[in-house]
């Protein structure tokens, strides 16, 4: 494919506003054109689930880039535009108001969106998602008449919700069905420390337990009846019940999906002159040790992610190839603990504590086969980046110097500091 190929991006938000913006940066001089379904000015998300809701991020302040970015960098922006349906044969997309569009290359940003509850009452006044800066408008107007909130999903977003909610006064109540909370991502230790942040500083959790149905009264929620018959009363109900991709025009394309859009350390989708990037790819990721059959990958939900995939994306279409290499990351904010995770942590692994859990700073690696491969930190963001080093380089250090929060880390974050192991008798 020429560079001089028109780009034509669906999904007007992180990844997309990115791939288009590094595009341009890396030299990529023909026309590109952003399309996005939703009529706002691009925001950014992270701040619908925390600074939006305790009325401490202005609406103003979310735009992803300023006014002029788009006309001085010669991308046509169309808000307001669905796609609804992708040739290959012809490489021509169709519009939901009729039109048609050509592309040269394509790029497939159209990220995910919220699962929905399939329980009775699911459709209730009060009951609300959280993904677009509509749906963060409808949390924080319903928030100024609620006093009792339930929301249901112990993940990030669940979680953050809670955390915001309970900092402006509501009592809230985090319904769980697995066990523990965050299950997905940490493993027991961070869970139980993070169900216990939340316990101190008043949020009831219910844990381990489904939900059965939502209750209403004149049209509006009133409570959330457990599946072991216990009833949460509630005026405002938030899911934080996790995300679909919204792969659907790829599918129908017959492009390569499996939780996503199937893509290599690039960005390459199955069809040529197709990319996906963000949080509808599910993305190769080389920086990671290698399973069986190549090298790992996941769909990963975050603003690293979206960033650094079309970063990689965009060396593609300049026909400079660099493919996506980082350790994935990604935070979150709740009360006042800022959490930052870097590297995939997997079963089996060994976690050495760094500090103290009740100290609300500490930093959790975990090592595999005597190498760090991830880290959790709370409230440390030093000790983040330095952790990020140290993956990247699968250091190995000695647990119990790992543990040691005097012992200094930073020569084990060069290449060249890897050798600070002999010194410290690491094993190799
Ligand atoms: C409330 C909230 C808080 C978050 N907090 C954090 C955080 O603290 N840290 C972090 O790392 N990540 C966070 N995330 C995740 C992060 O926001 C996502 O990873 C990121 O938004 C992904 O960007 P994206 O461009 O891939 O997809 P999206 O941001 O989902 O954007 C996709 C866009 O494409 C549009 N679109 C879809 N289909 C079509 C179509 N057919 N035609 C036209 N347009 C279409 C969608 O409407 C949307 O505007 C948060 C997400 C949410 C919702």
């Amino acid at each position: 494919m020429a560079r001089s190929e028109p780009l034509l991006i669906v999904g007007a938000s992180h990844a997309g506003i990115q791939l288009a913006a590094a595009a341009r940066e890396q030299g990529f001089d023909a026309p590109i054109l952003l399309l996005g379904d939703e009529p706002h000015t691009p925001y950014q998300r992270p701040p619908l689930s925390k600074g939006v809701l305790t009325g401490k991020t202005a609406e103003d302040q979310l735009a992803l880039r300023g006014p002029d970015f788009y006309r001085e960098q010669g991308i046509d922006l169309r808000l307001g535009v669905r796609v609804t349906g992708l040739d290959l044969a012809t490489r021509r997309l169709r519009l939901e108001d009729g039109g048609q569009l050509d592309f040269g290359w394509l790029a497939l940003a159209t990220g995910a969106r919220c699962r929905r509850l399939s329980v009775p009452g699911a459709d209730l006044q009060g009951v609300h998602a959280l993904r677009t800066l509509d749906d963060a408008r409808a949390v924080a107007a319903a928030l100024g008449a609620s006093q009792r909130a339930c929301v249901i999903g112990g993940g990030f977003i669940g979680l953050e919700v809670a955390a915001a909610l309970s900092s402006v006064g509501a009592s809230v109540t985090v319904v769980e069905s697995q066990p523990r909370l965050l299950a997905r991502t940490f493993p027991a230790a961070m869970s139980d420390y993070v169900a216990d942040a939340h316990r101190r500083r008043g949020v009831a959790l219910a844990l381990g337990c489904g939900v059965r149905a939502l209750h209403g009264h004149q049209g509006r929620v009133v409570a959330v009846e457990l599946v072991d018959g216990r009833r949460i009363d509630c005026d405002l109900v938030v899911l934080g019940i996790g995300v679909q991709p919204n792969s659907e025009l790829a599918e129908q394309a017959g492009i390569a999906c499996d939780n996503g859009i199937l893509v290599d350390a690039l960005g390459r989708s199955s069809a040529p002159n197709v990319l996906a990037i963000g949080d509808v790819a599910n993305m190769a990721l080389p920086a990671l040790p290698a399973v069986p059959g190549g090298p790992q990958r996941a769909r990963l939900e975050s603003i690293q992610a979206a960033n650094d995939g079309a970063r990689a994306a965009a060396t593609l279409l300049v026909d400079r190839p660099q493919p996506l290499d980082a350790v994935p990351w990604f935070w979150s904010e709740q009360h006042e603990l800022k959490f930052q995770m870097a590297g995939l942590p997997a079963p089996g692994d060994q976690a050495v504590l760094r500090g103290e859990l009740a100290s609300d700073k500490f930093t959790l690696f975990y090592l595999r086969d005597g190498a760090v491969r991830a880290a959790h930190t709370v409230n440390r963001p030093a000790e983040h980046m330095l952790a990020r080093k140290l993956i990247a380089l699968g250091a190995r250090i000695a647990p119990e110097l790992l543990a040691d929060p005097s012992a200094d880390l930073k020569p084990f974050s060069t290449p060249l500091g890897l050798r600070a192991d002999l010194f410290h008798g690491a094993p190799r």
